[in-house]
């Protein structure tokens, strides 16, 4: 089947044929999950288990559903890399630009590419590099959980209360609670609600509850943020940098909220938060609050994302890895 690379109605009914007709799905997120790109497996999984299909969801970091999410999961459809068969009948990648964010379980792409199996990508990133063989991209969607809302309105899913829970998740955090909203957005959010979502409980648990751990950690990073105004072209850098041994003391969660702090700095353009995941390995969270387009800095050092909310990993010692980023950012496009 021949698809055309785009999002529309005709992209929509075959995609919808795929998944009417799969009996069994893996549904991919990418490495350490948001709530976007796990909501949206979740949500697309639950609709296919309830009609019956064999359903697994997983990604390759961390080993183990992030606790924060772990309510997106009534049905425990996520299971460990291990039990991703090598090869199966459908594969799906959510919110995923290219095969490598998918870390270990890349090389499921390529096996179903080689088998000749479909691979479905539903994605918003304007990264994307249209590896499967269906494609529901479509870069000006705030969310991949709103995608999947159309693809469950194409297939007539009726929404339930968990599967609008998974969409919730995506939605709120992905548009900044709302902030990056359309009046589509709401509309979106609406039905949501109206399916049985508590937004006060989903987002508290999803986004706002954490360990007392999370301050004295969150104390001691923000202890290391400088302000640069003279870096990103003369709007102002702001960066702080988590140390492995901070990072040890809290979840995921707490370590990937660092940023949502950073961020707020008035003085800065963008955010950079440093995490060190080995000796001399930074993944790095850029953010910018609307002249500079931050995914091509990533892009250019070997990462991707949106134009305001990007990520890529550098090597080297901190100063090494922050006088790349600078050196990144000095060529940034404005928005
Ligand atoms: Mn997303």
């Amino acid at each position: 089947m021949s698809v055309p690379d785009q999002h529309g109605p005709t992209v929509l009914s075959a995609i919808a044929d795929l998944l009417r007709e799969a009996r069994e799905v893996t549904l991919l997120a990418h490495v350490r999950p948001d709530p976007d790109a796990l909501g949206s497996a979740l949500a697309l999984g639950r609709a296919l288990f309830l009609r019956g299909a064999t359903v697994r969801v997983s990604f390759a970091i961390p080993d183990h559903t992030p606790e924060s999410l772990r309510g997106l999961d009534p049905d425990n459809l996520v299971v460990p890399v291990s039990e991703v068969p090598a090869s199966g009948p459908l594969l799906v990648c959510l919110d995923t630009p290219s095969p490598s964010r998918l870390g270990s379980l890349a090389d499921r792409v390529e096996a179903a590419r080689a088998a000749g199996g479909p691979v479905l990508v539903i994605d918003h990133h304007a990264s994307n590099q249209f590896y499967g063989t269906h494609h529901l991209v479509d870069v000006a969607a705030e969310a991949t959980a709103v995608l999947v809302l159309k693809v469950l309105d194409e297939l007539g899913v009726p929404l339930d209360e968990p599967i609008a829970r998974c969409l919730y998740a995506g939605l709120v955090t992905d548009t900044g609670g709302f902030r990056r909203a359309t009046p589509a957005t709401h509309h979106a959010a609406a039905r949501l609600l109206e399916a049985g979502v508590d937004p006060d409980r989903l987002a508290r648990e999803v986004v706002d509850d954490h360990p007392f751990a999370w301050l004295p950690m969150l104390s001691k990073v923000l202890g290391t943020a400088r302000l640069e105004p003279e870096e990103a072209q003369g709007f102002g850098l702001v960066h702080a940098t988590v140390t492995a041994a901070d990072a040890a003391t809290v979840r995921l969660e707490e370590v990937e909220g660092v940023v949502d702090v950073v961020r707020s700095t008035r003085e800065a353009e963008v955010a950079a938060v440093f995490k060190e995941q080995a000796p001399g390995e930074w993944t790095v969270s850029l953010r910018a609050v609307g002249k500079l387009d931050v995914s091509v800095a990533a892009r250019s050092l070997g990462g991707g994302g949106h134009r305001l909310a990007s990520g890529c990993t550098v090597h080297g010692t901190i100063e090494e890895a922050l006088t790349a980023v600078r050196t990144a950012l000095a060529t940034a496009p404005l928005l």
